[in-house]
């Protein structure tokens, strides 16, 4: 960490370590929220928020920063003429948390590493919340969040409609390995939640701000409310809805998300967040509570490095998804298909999803098409990828070429029939993620020409 530009003062003015004085006594600049976003009464914006949160430059003043690329770190005193000689009360007070990384104190990159931490101030920006940390999964965040905040025996109350392996993680391994027991409810009805928690027991409310794969919009403001009424904390998962939607500024106390889909938006990268108050990301790291720091799936700093350099265009890329999914979901619509996007007028959540909405993100870059059974959801699929190169069947979301997958059998294939059923994935459910490769009018007649194909060759659609 070389030169910061930053209105925060107390942030590191190019000096690489605290003098003496500051290492004895009187510490009470060394707050972690120094070093977080400007404050949120500023907040308005994503794209604002990014582009006010620090800029740190490289070590030779480079416009990039440099990847701080070691597990340890030395402990230099700023009188021994730079010659490093380890201090063990140094080490110690840094340990426990009493000189903090935003005077250039670390000590091991599980714990905290300065290229993982800009990322996370990046994660804070653009969730308008006080601090973030970067995990090595999207699934990491969500499980360290919930054990953080759920001790054993704790209960959860969820939507029923989550990403299967999030869902997995909630009705099996964290009742068998911590006896925490979820409670699954439809979201969508506020008076079932309500009465799903129970006082005193329930810890947290969990759900996906966009459902992964209905596309059901969750109420965020309402269900935050009912929440806090009763002493329960909101963690929202908004993988799917990233610049679009901002959970923690609409009232949910913590943000993860897969940052291995549209933030990242090149399918090479497994990584995630958790954004929420500094208490939460600090006690995450403690040395003898923290699961982050205990559990220990935190980011490489070279990953960390490589996602950072992403993050300026992630408003573009968006911009871009939801513009070529509603086109799609539009023109798929005229062909006579049943088209799931909230974008679409008649979609039971598109007011609230507008009323909700940070501006000219659009409705997201995900629609879904039921093709009613597996088998034709297959064939269509084959078509589109095989004979006219539309798109690419893979699971995941988030790229610039356009992915296609049927949700019953893969990315939900966790949950059993009966449970697919109450959370609305039909068996002939496609998932498609709007690439923004090509030209549209090139990617539209793609589209035709299999759907075409499809039904000369068996007459599968019927108008509806
Ligand atoms: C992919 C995904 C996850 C899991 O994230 P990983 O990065 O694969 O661990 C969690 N939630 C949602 C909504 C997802 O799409």
């Amino acid at each position: 960490m070389a030169e910061t530009k930053t209105p925060q003062a107390l942030v590191c003015n190019g000096k690489k370590r605290a003098q003496q004085n500051e290492l004895n006594g009187n510490h009470d600049f060394i707050l972690v929220k120094n070093a977080m976003v400007p404050p949120s009464s500023v907040w308005e914006d994503p794209a604002a928020a990014l582009a006010a949160a620090r800029h740190e430059f490289g070590e030779h003043g480079g416009v990039n920063m440099s990847i701080e690329a070691s597990a340890m770190f030395t402990v230099m005193e700023p009188e021994n003429m730079g010659i490093p000689v380890v201090e063990p009360e140094t080490m110690r007070r840094i340990l426990s948390g009493e000189l903090r990384p935003d005077r250039d104190f670390f000590t091991y990159s599980r714990h905290l590493n300065p290229t993982v931490m800009n990322l996370g101030r990046q994660m804070a920006a653009l969730e308008g919340t006080e601090a973030a940390y970067c995990t090595a999964s999207g699934i990491s965040a969500i499980s360290t969040v919930i054990l953080q905040l759920c001790g054993s025996g704790g209960h959860v109350v969820a939507s029923m409609t989550l990403c299967g392996g999030t869902h997995a993680l909630l009705s099996h391994f964290l009742r068998r390995t911590c006896n925490i027991k979820t409670t699954f409810v439809d979201i969508g009805d506020l008076d079932a939640v309500k009465n799903s928690i129970v006082e005193g027991q329930t810890k947290l409310l969990f759900f996906e701000s966009l459902a992964n794969p209905t596309l059901a919009v969750a109420n965020i403001p309402e269900l935050s409310r009912i929440a806090h009424e009763k002493g329960v904390t909101v963690v929202v998962d908004n993988t799917f809805a990233p610049m679009i939607l901002s959970p923690a500024r609409l009232g949910a106390d913590v943000v993860v998300h897969s940052i291995t889909k549209f933030i990242c938006g090149g399918g090479d990268i497994i990584a995630g967040a958790v954004c929420g108050p500094a208490s939460l990301v600090t006690s995450m790291m403690d040395t003898q509570y923290g699961a982050l720091l205990l559990l220990g799936p935190t980011m490489n700093a070279k990953v960390a490095h490589e996602l950072s350099e992403r993050i300026p265009h992630l408003g573009l890329r968006m911009k871009e998804h939801s513009r070529r999914a509603m086109a799609y979901a539009t023109n798929i619509k005229k062909l006579g298909l049943k088209v799931i996007y909230p974008g679409l007028e008649e979609h039971p959540q598109h007011e609230l999803l507008k009323s909700m909405a940070n501006k000219d993100y659009g409705f997201g870059g995900i629609l879904c098409v039921d093709m009613e059974t597996e088998e034709k959801a297959n064939r269509f699929m084959q078509h589109l990828q095989n004979c006219s190169q539309f798109g690419l069947m893979a699971v995941s979301l988030g790229y610039y070429e356009t992915l296609m997958s049927c949700s019953g059998s893969t990315t939900s294939g966790e949950m059993d029939p009966e449970e697919k059923a109450v959370a609305g994935i039909s068996p002939g459910l496609v998932r498609i993620s709007a690439g923004y490769l090509g030209t549209f009018s090139q990617k539209w007649s793609q589209f035709e020409k299999a759907f075409y194909k499809m039904q000369e060759s068996g007459g599968l659609f019927h108008k509806n």
